[in-house]
């Protein structure tokens, strides 16, 4: 936490202390320092620059902020009160539609018609919009995109091209996000000549992210048991099989620590990720409880990796780590624990957050009495020797009379690999 600290209070010469010490122990445990280096060059470089300069970016950054905050209070209701959609734009090549107020997936209506030249995309939007003419969409690689207030209270974006787009859409709390699954490969081929400049330069930036899933335990660690046998393993190895498929049909460059009943030592499922350069690491598991309590306690919940240790985080952790505490010794863990993972702690959360959020939502569309554990943090071994945003998601509990058998359903595993692919794409769009 003191390296964050350090930035965030704008402490020049504490953050250059404990990035040296990052690079230090991390050399020592042999971790690629390479970033941490890099980062320690442009602070010093900055450092080297006139103080005046320093000085009028500092004001610069104020007066931003200040502008963030009043932007994050509620407009004069005058503008907001007959409209619902509060405002329509692109990002990262999705087109998202934020609204004033919670809306659900009945907002949305989308349908397709094909002809023999071109696809069009309907989505009808429950909404009004105030700028739905003067607001233009483009996306490098797509013909056309309209907004068009049709009704009093319904919205039309049509999205029109001659290639197959697969377009999806997520729905979560006040934003409705419209992703296109097919369109890397066409702005792929359409860079040459037709766009402009500007597009070219967005085009480059589009970069596959690179995934990498851990299916907890396998082989001789069966890991968490409920009745009749159900095993952690066999359905955490499932979830973890869906999810790799969704995100490949997604775009992602996805890799998955197993695919059959095999044992991996806890160190070695990072491993993967590290080698992949991976910009997340997800961990799957699932929860149990002691039998006394069993038909009591369900829920899904997400960690991220911390020293903090909450009662509820402990007895998780105690769990999931047991199958291999001794690979790792308790100084090398407690150096990671309080050197190289520390900037990863914001990142990693904001991930715990969009996943723990989309699965709940998603499983509660059809499941309403699906439990929210929450976000908790906590200190998990698996996630100790990733270099990238990490969490462990606990998809319920095999314990739970009813959830355990859901646990267990093909139709269910899938709903929770799409409520945590969506979670994914909700944490990529805010964090590109
Ligand atoms: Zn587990």
């Amino acid at each position: 936490m003191s390296y964050l600290r350090a930035v965030l209070n704008n402490n020049t010469a504490l953050e250059i202390k404990h990035l040296e010490n990052i690079i230090k122990y991390g050399k020592k445990l042999g971790h690629n320092t390479s970033k941490y280096e890099k980062e320690l060059a442009k602070i010093e470089k900055r450092e080297n620059t006139t103080s005046s300069k320093t000085a009028t970016k500092n004001k610069v950054q104020k007066t931003q902020t200040a502008k963030k905050v009043t932007k994050t209070k509620p407009k004069p209701k005058t503008n907001s009160l007959n409209y619902t959609v509060k405002n329509v734009y692109t990002k990262n090549n999705m087109i998202v539609i934020d609204f004033y107020t919670n809306i659900t997936k009945k907002h949305i209506d989308y349908s397709i018609d094909k002809t023999k030249y071109s696809n069009l995309y309907l989505f009808d939007i429950k909404g009004s919009f105030k700028d739905a003419r003067p607001t233009k969409l483009e996306i490098s690689g797509i013909d056309r995109i309209y907004i068009i207030q049709k009704q009093k209270s319904l919205l039309h974006i049509k999205v029109r091209d001659k290639n197959k787009l697969n377009p999806i859409y997520i729905v979560n709390k006040k934003q409705i996000i419209i992703k296109f699954l097919n369109i890397g490969s066409n702005v792929n081929s359409n860079t040459t000549k037709t766009n402009t400049n500007r597009n070219i330069i967005n085009v480059n930036r589009y970069k596959r992210k690179v995934v990498v899933i851990d299916a907890g335990h396998g082989g001789k660690d069966v890991g968490a048991v409920g009745s009749n046998k159900k095993y952690e393993k066999k359905v955490v190895l499932a979830v973890g099989k869906y999810l790799y498929n969704i995100l490949k049909k997604r775009g992602y460059d996805v890799y998955i620590t197993r695919k059959g009943d095999t044992f991996i030592e806890v160190r070695n499922r990072t491993i993967l990720a590290n080698k992949k350069n991976a910009d997340i690491f997800l961990s799957i598991h699932a929860n149990s409880i002691a039998k006394s309590k069993a038909h009591k306690v369900k829920g899904v919940e997400t960690f991220f990796l911390s020293p903090a240790r909450s009662a509820r985080a402990k007895r998780v952790a105690a769990k999931e780590n047991s199958s291999d505490v001794r690979s790792m010794s308790l100084a090398t863990k407690n150096s990671f624990l309080t050197v190289l993972n520390q900037s990863k702690i914001t990142a990693s959360n904001k991930l715990a957050i969009d996943v723990q959020q989309n699965m709940l939502y998603t499983l509660q569309q059809k499941y309403k009495d699906t439990v929210d554990g929450g976000v908790r943090e906590g200190p998990f071994w698996v996630l100790v020797g990733a270099q990238m945003p990490s969490i462990l998601i606990e998809v319920g509990y095999i314990s739970h009379p009813t959830e355990g058998k859901r646990l267990y359903k093909s139709s269910y595993q899938k709903l929770l690999a799409n409520g945590i692919a969506n979670g994914i794409d909700s944490y990529f769009l805010k964090n590109p």
